[in-house]
């Protein structure tokens, strides 16, 4: 096991879950391999002390860096962890780091994972190239950073909050 996963493990259940948000969010700024390494590590070894929060930053790491190496690990991981309950089922988070890594071991890029999730917002994984205002909604052209791939997205800001539909 990574030392880091070691001493978050030991440290996690005596933080409130915001520090244990905190913490997890500070591994995805690790360098690549090391910060996906260490978030799989922790959901496979998370239990009802390391808290929801926590475990949702690890998928949302493992959605952005982790491998296609990690793949059968984080197949198994998704059969395991605890749901917690809730009104939504954090689950789905490591559906979209799966959606993602499986996306980068069959087609090259884990853009094509946002891209096919299409409600998603875009990240600092893709790069604003234009914006126009339509009448009811903005279209903008997004870049992937890593592969080249131009998308169009729909943003739609007369609801409670924007909603994202990706072309
Ligand atoms: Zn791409």
């Amino acid at each position: 096991m990574h030392p880091l996963t070691t001493s978050l493990l030991a440290e996690l259940p005596g933080l409130s879950a915001d520090q244990r948000h905190q913490r997890l969010q500070a591994i995805g700024r690790l360098p690549g391999d090391e910060a996906a390494t260490v978030a799989l590590e922790i959901l496979e070894n998370m239990d009802e002390g390391t808290g929801v929060l926590a475990a949702m930053a690890c998928a949302d790491t493992l959605q952005r860096l982790g491998r296609p190496d990690q793949l059968e690990r984080l197949r198994a991981v998704r059969a395991t962890v605890p749901s917690f309950g809730g009104l939504r089922d954090w689950r789905a988070d490591i559906d979209g780091a799966l959606a993602a890594v499986e996306a980068v071991a069959q087609q090259g890029c884990r853009c094509k994972a946002v891209h096919a999730n299409n409600t998603a917002p875009w990240g600092p994984e893709f790069e604003q190239l234009e914006r126009v205002e339509e009448e009811y909604v903005s279209v903008v052209t997004v870049r992937c950073v890593s592969c080249g791939q131009t998308y169009r997205v729909t943003v739609d800001d007369s609801y409670h909050y924007p909603m994202f539909s990706w072309h």
